[in-house]
């Protein structure tokens, strides 16, 4: 059985008095509705991460996350946060790779290996986004385009590695636009992403990948979304703002 995991990703999002408040009301919401055992994950501003830790406290299947972290182990690399320092303030997750990071900050599929290494060598599971822009879309070559960047990125870990991974397939013409892929499309997408994992580290670990579609997901379409067979969960965004819509998203299953 894969995981069914649910994470927000609060991007650069909320002040600390909005963040606690948010915070809280999951916390509350989520001790009586998260019945299916949903993994649930929070992936606020790094100066965010110890306060939301505190109280999450021992809510079962909630995690804290982080949005980002560095390609260096530490030292003098001004304004980073390195795995280490994550995992020492209590995070489980790692954002990794996001469309909106590889844009603004030019993040390399070589780059992200890096970043990827560090996570793992601190224990955290990346979540590993990965995702075509609108005109590769139209031109029909998303299947290449999103295995060309998990190859680049991932296929020089080993199995055991691979397996620590989480994966979240994010059209870019999906994010933040309201425009979400069809249930269909994410199913067709994920499932060749799953046929391509199988193919570098055979089907046993490719059927074990929690597989997170994102992209304009809300209450009113995850179910559908989440009802398709290799679609484990999604990577939510502006709806995971609003306790009530990402508290629904995480009751989709
Ligand atoms: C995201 O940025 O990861 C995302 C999925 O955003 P939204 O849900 O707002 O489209």
């Amino acid at each position: 059985m894969r995981k069914k995991i649910v994470a927000g990703n609060w991007k650069m999002n909320l002040n600390f008095e909005e963040g606690q408040k948010l915070t809280s009301e999951i916390v509350n919401m989520l001790k009586d509705e998260n019945d299916k055992d949903v993994t649930v994950v929070l992936n606020p501003p790094f100066v965010h991460l110890y306060p939301v830790k505190k109280l999450i406290g021992s809510t079962p299947n909630l995690f804290l996350g982080a949005q980002n972290c560095s390609d260096k182990t530490s030292g003098a690399y001004t304004g980073e946060v390195s795995a280490t320092i994550l995992a020492s303030f209590g995070a489980s997750y790692v954002i990794l790779g996001h469309s909106e990071r590889r844009e603004y900050f030019k993040e390399s599929n070589e780059m992200l290996t890096a970043k990827t290494k560090q996570a793992l060598e601190n224990g955290l599971t990346p979540i590993f986004c990965c995702g075509e822009p609108l005109e590769i879309r139209e031109a029909g070559t998303q299947e290449e385009y999103v295995k060309n960047q998990l190859t680049e990125s991932l296929f020089g870990f080993s199995a055991d590695e691979i397996s620590k991974i989480v994966i979240a397939y994010e059209p870019i013409w999906a994010i933040g636009t309201g425009k979400t892929a069809s249930s269909d499309q994410a199913q067709e997408m994920h499932a060749a992403l799953r046929a391509h994992f199988a193919s570098k580290y055979g089907a046993g670990i490719a059927d074990g990948l929690s597989i997170l579609y994102g992209g304009s997901c809300n209450p009113g379409n995850a179910k559908d979304i989440f009802s398709k067979a290799d679609v484990d969960g999604g990577l939510i965004g502006g709806a995971s703002l609003k306790s009530r819509d990402f508290v629904d998203i995480i009751k989709s299953f």
